[in-house]
């Protein structure tokens, strides 16, 4: 996995390399198991069933980490954060913010770009009740790190949605960046900032699932303060 994450020499390389990824038993059974048994209300339509490559621009200054794709959003669509209610959220706060030309992601095909913003997951598979196992977790891990690698030039802050990427972040920060982590690692919170010296800014975002937007534990002023707050750092207009 490492090797092969490494050999990719750009981010279409890196996109087609990790789409063809099996490494993972338990998560192949399950991205394949629902692609053939699918949600009532898609069953017309063929799903991705594979590993959900990142998305958007190729020389970000701002990078948003999720957890995974989700079975039925971009388990099917083949895009991260497209057709379900996570990314509703997510893609109309980056079109409020400038970042997105138009605030729905719903297929590959939608026209949907981001300037200066790229998205990817820290494991890109989807995983049964969104729970990857640890093994899993860094099984993935350099698929990830090499995809910071190929946009290091540019990046500037890294937005963690939920403790899941914000805990992801530290070992890439030792692989990608040859930083120490920090001893206690800072803990994630919405709101919470970490800078290192040559790395980019690290800030907290509670997840943009149901269970924090339905709930108004995460509204759309709390995600717009945080997209303005990430352009800040990044220097983007
Ligand atoms: S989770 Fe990552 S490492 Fe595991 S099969 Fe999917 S792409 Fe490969």
């Amino acid at each position: 996995m490492v090797a092969r994450a490494a050999r990719a020499t750009d981010l279409a390389d890196l996109d087609g390399a990790v789409s063809n990824c099996f490494a993972c038993p338990r998560l192949v059974s399950w991205r394949e198991e629902v692609a053939r048994t699918k949600r009532a209300a898609f069953r017309d339509q063929e799903y991705w069933g594979r590993p959900v490559p990142g998305f958007g621009a190729p020389d970000a200054r701002i990078a948003i980490l999720g957890l995974a794709p989700a079975a039925h959003g971009g388990n099917r669509t083949g895009r991260i954060f497209t057709g379900d209610r996570s990314g509703d959220v997510l893609f109309a706060a980056l079109h409020r913010a400038g970042l997105a030309n138009q605030p729905t992601s719903v297929a590959v095909d939608d026209g949907l770009t981001l300037r200066e913003t790229r998205i990817f997951a820290a494991v890109r598979c989807a995983p049964p009740d969104n729970k990857p196992t640890p093994v899993e977790r860094d099984t993935c891990a350099p698929w990830l790190h090499r995809e910071v690698t190929l946009i290091r030039p540019t990046l500037r802050v890294v937005v963690a949605l939920g403790a899941f990427a914000w805990a992801a972040w530290w070992p890439l920060l030792r692989d990608v960046y040859g930083q120490r982590p920090p001893t206690p690692r800072p803990a994630f919170g919405h709101g919470a900032h970490w800078s290192g010296t040559s790395a980019p800014a690290l800030l907290g975002c509670y997840h943009v699932s149901q269970q924090n937007t339905f709930t108004g534990r995460l509204t759309p002023t709390m995600l717009d303060d945080v997209f303005a707050r990430a352009k800040r750092l990044a220097g983007v207009d």
